[in-house]
């Protein structure tokens, strides 16, 4: 089969990360006899630098045109100042917007090999932490209506948290697909006991339910959802929450796995268009020196080749080989603890290359 694969590397290790991953989908190709074709976009700061915006009307064009797309990472301090009117970032709000990428989804996986690397205690990670939090990506309060006005000569802000029931269903409904695929466990996290989108939020959920009569579902607020992920993480399976509550939740259920170079994303929308990248950023301290971790970027295209391309065995083997490298003891060195062999970013890329 054919794929057009927008590629957008970014700044910083973005390159580097990403160099490795289509080596990696160049493999898959070859073994299962696929053709990716690659196509090269600039956005981020090197696109400010190049072109004076961070999303050039070309990249998301193709964008728009092309299967899927892989995303370094974007930003670094050279753009950082908060009073520069274009800013890397916009690249990515300009990206899940332009695309209409209105749900991400976050796996936090904890490898077995990688346990000491937990912050949390042996008895409570036990065999392992796995769970998928399903974000909502173009609605609630990061969209709704803000501004600031003076009351009664006091400066005052507001934002809005408004969701309607369409944007609450669609997400809803992949937080159940999620979790069919899974282990058929579903978590919604709202804040039904005092915010009225929340309990609109839940009251969809209840009524989809009936639609999965095979998933178990239950509903906690944020305060309690983000004790448990630390107190009783193997109680999760799939998560489904709004924005806001998404932002924050996944970035905590990932920090339990220990280690932001190892953590894929997805951001997907109607059809089967989706943005797949690492979670962590463009890690300006390590850039170009050749010792960043790419595994969160393949793992990223095995979520690509699973979610875009419907290609579940090729998915598989990626993951497969990135649980032996780090089996046989390979690291990083942000992953790297005492016996473990130390590899660079390409040495890994090739060690998952050689095991697919
Ligand atoms: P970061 O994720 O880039 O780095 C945090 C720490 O983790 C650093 O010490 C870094 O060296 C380390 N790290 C991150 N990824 C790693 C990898 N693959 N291998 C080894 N170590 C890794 O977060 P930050 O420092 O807060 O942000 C740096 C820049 O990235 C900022 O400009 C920020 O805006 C941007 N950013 C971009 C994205 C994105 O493109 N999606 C996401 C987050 C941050």
């Amino acid at each position: 089969m054919n794929f057009n694969i927008a590629v957008i590397p970014g700044d910083g290790i973005g390159p580097e990360v990403v160099d490795e991953s289509i080596k990696v989908l160049s493999k898959i190709g070859e073994k299962y006899n696929h053709n990716f074709e690659f196509e090269f976009l600039q956005a981020g700061g090197c696109a400010i630098d190049s072109l004076g915006t961070p999303l050039p009307d070309k990249t998301l064009e193709v964008c728009k045109k092309s299967d899927a797309v892989l995303l370094g990472a974007v930003g670094g301090p050279k753009w950082d100042d908060p009073n520069a009117k274009v800013r890397p970032e916009q690249a990515l709000l300009g990206l899940r917007g332009g695309l209409n990428l209105y749900c991400n989804l976050r796996p936090a996986l904890l490898y077995k090999a990688l346990k000491e690397a937990s912050p949390l205690k042996d008895t409570i990670i036990g065999d392992g932490i796995d769970i998928c939090v399903v974000r909502e990506l173009t609605g609630g309060i990061y969209f709704g209506e803000r501004g600031r006005e003076v009351v009664d000569g006091v400066v005052s802000a507001y934002d809005t948290e408004r969701y309607n029931i369409k944007e609450i269903e669609r997400i809803v409904r992949i937080g159940f697909d999620t979790a069919m695929k899974r282990n058929k466990k579903l978590t919604s996290v709202d804040k039904a006991n005092i915010l009225e989108s929340s309990r609109l939020w839940r009251s969809v959920v209840e009524e989809m339910s009936k639609d999965y009569p095979e998933v178990e579902v239950n509903h906690l607020y944020i305060d309690n959802a983000s004790m448990q992920l630390v107190k009783d993480p193997r109680q999760f399976d799939v998560i489904v929450t709004s924005n806001m509550f998404g932002d924050i939740l996944s970035d905590e259920a990932s920090m339990i796995t220990g280690s932001i170079g190892m953590l894929p994303s997805a951001s997907l929308g109607e059809g089967t268009l989706g943005m797949y990248e690492p979670i962590h950023g463009s890690a300006p301290d390590i850039a170009g020196k050749g010792i960043a971790n790419p595994l969160a970027t393949i793992l990223s295209t095995a979520m690509m080749l699973r979610y875009s391309f419907n290609l579940e065995d090729e998915a598989k083997d990626i993951e497969n080989a990135v649980v032996k490298v780090l089996e046989e003891g390979y690291r990083t060195g942000d992953i790297k603890s005492e016996g473990t062999t130390l590899v660079g970013t390409k040495e890994m890329g090739d060690l998952v290359v050689e095991r697919i």
